[in-house]
């Protein structure tokens, strides 16, 4: 069993109160290592780190392009351990090695890619309309900003997040799932030995009913930041108002995958097929709403049901694993819920419905890919986030219906669709009410372009070039040239 520590103004802790919580593996059940179990007291000793970092030591007298350095070496870094930390990601989460490897090779991307915007921060010279006054504005970090990141991928989700805080002259506390605290911890790791100063990043451990008000609600805390349940989100934003936080939500969704006559169907089929039963389903962007034209819709459903059956269910930490178990115990309960729902509600189950009927399986956290047809969108099955391999299809007559059904959604992370028609592809794509469209492709996510939700899906964007202004504040400097000072009785 490993025992791990916090990292807290650049040293490794235990949790003030000695408390530890386990973290299990989803493919074995097993308890594997134990986390510290953090208390507000933990809180406060890591604003006050992170605060201290902010206001005095070498970072903010670091110069940007020297930042920008630290955070390619920590690239640099993650690179070297990619394979091990996306073992650790696996055995704590059980997503596929495949999947994780991928992800950490990735991830140092974001670290390159913030690392060289660092020192491009530039504000501009404003001409403005006063005589004999010089106008400029800077661009300033925040101060001491919090993550809050979920089970799915701790890793990746953490640089949406920590890559632009960092690089703007933020400092930076992350509370990662309760059920997935161990990546982050070991890259704690790497930050260490990449050299940042002590308390510019800080891991506390624990629970979020725990210590999530504290974090929120702390006067010292400038913005959060969080990718996670909509509940959550909510409460979140709502204490983030009430306190004055800054803060950007990426919330669940129920994204629309929508396949016209006209597609490509093989591409499609494989297309529909990664956005629903990668992952086992269990991420925010996952194309759990399958819209079909009427006219193909019997062909295509054999056509995702003969490939899903193919689909090897097994141990995530082999190669050529293709759906991994569910990540945690309360989440297999909430997917086989909604499964029940769908069956009460009147949808025909035509694959899966359950757990796997295999030996080897059974002290896993599985549930069978799963699709359902006959669904109607106003559905709970069609309506509510799943977040797990579980697709509910509906089909439709013709463009305009299937439009009408993708936006009637509460949600709007996401949204594919499949045609050869060149103008169907601008039309629709500007019709969708969704932060990202993938047009004959899904679940492809770059650094370099945003991600974010319209509607109940959260507020603001990660990644690009603009999410950076979100880790930055505007001072507009007035400066007058004038030799003296005109009447003090009125404004200038
Ligand atoms: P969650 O929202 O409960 O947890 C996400 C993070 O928020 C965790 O670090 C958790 O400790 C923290 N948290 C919980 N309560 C908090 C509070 N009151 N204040 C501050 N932080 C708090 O989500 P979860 O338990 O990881 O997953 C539950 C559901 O969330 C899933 O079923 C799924 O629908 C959704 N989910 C969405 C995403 C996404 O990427 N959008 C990722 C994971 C889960």
């Amino acid at each position: 069993m490993q025992t791990y520590k916090m990292f807290i103004g650049g040293g490794w802790v235990d949790a003030a109160s000695g408390g530890t919580f386990e973290t299990q593996n989803p493919y074995t059940g097993e308890t594997w290592a134990l986390i510290p179990r953090a208390t507000k007291d933990d809180v406060d000793l890591a604003v006050a780190a992170a605060k201290q970092a902010f206001h005095s030591g070498d970072w903010p007298k670091m110069h940007p392009s020297e930042r920008g350095r630290l955070l390619r070496k920590l690239g640099d870094l993650i690179a070297e351990n990619a394979e091990a930390l996306a073992k650790t990601e696996v055995q704590d989460n059980g997503k596929l090695i495949s999947e994780m490897a991928f992800q950490l090779r990735y991830i140092p991307q974001w670290y390159y890619y913030y690392g060289g915007l660092a020192d491009k921060i530039e504000g501009s010279v404003i001409p403005v309309d006063k005589p004999e006054m010089f106008n400029y504005t800077r661009y300033e970090p925040l101060g001491v900003c919090v993550g809050i990141t979920p089970w799915n991928s701790p890793l990746l989700l953490l640089a949406y997040k920590l890559a632009p805080a960092l690089a703007t002259g933020n400092t930076f506390i992350v509370k990662p799932s309760e059920f997935t605290s161990a990546s982050t911890l070991e890259f704690a790791k790497l930050v260490e030995k990449a050299g940042l100063p002590a308390g510019v990043f800080n891991v506390v451990t624990g629970f979020g009913s725990e210590i999530g008000d504290a974090l929120v609600t702390h006067p010292d805390v400038a913005k959060i930041a969080f990718t996670g349940s909509e509940s959550t989100g909510r409460r979140i934003g709502e204490l983030a108002g009430r306190h004055l936080k800054k803060v950007t939500l990426e919330l669940g969704g129920k994204s629309p995958h929508i396949v016209f006559a006209d597609a490509e169907i093989d591409n499609a089929v494989n297309g529909v097929i990664s956005g629903i039963f990668a992952a086992s389903g269990q991420t925010c962007i996952a194309g759990s709403r399958l819209l079909v034209d009427r006219r193909i819709h019997d062909e295509f459903v054999d056509k995702i049901v003969k490939l899903a059956k193919t689909a090897r269910i097994g141990n995530p930490m082999e190669a050529d694993t293709q759906v991994g178990p569910i990540t945690t115990p309360p989440q297999l309960q909430k997917v086989l819920g909604y499964i029940d729902i769908a069956k009460q509600e009147g949808a025909e189950t035509v694959l899966g419905g359950g757990r796997p009927d295999r030996a080897d399986l059974a002290k896993g956290w599985f549930v069978e890919p799963t699709i359902f047809t006959g669904v109607k969108n106003s559905m709970r099955i069609a309506q509510e986030e799943v977040f797990g391999p579980v697709l509910a299809t509906i089909p439709f007559g013709d463009e305009d219906e299937a439009l009408a059904i993708a936006n009637d959604s509460r949600y709007g992370l996401a949204a594919g669709f499949w045609t050869q028609d060149i103008g169907k592809v601008m039309r629709f794509s500007a019709g969708l009410q969704a932060g990202t469209v993938w047009v004959n492709t899904y679940r492809a996510i770059s650094y370099l372009s945003p991600l974010g939700g319209y509607k109940d899906s959260g507020i603001g964007r990660e990644n690009g070039k603009d999410a950076i202004l979100s880790w930055l504040q505007t001072k507009s400097v007035m400066v007058s040239t004038a030799r003296s000072v005109a009447n003090p009785f009125i404004m200038r």
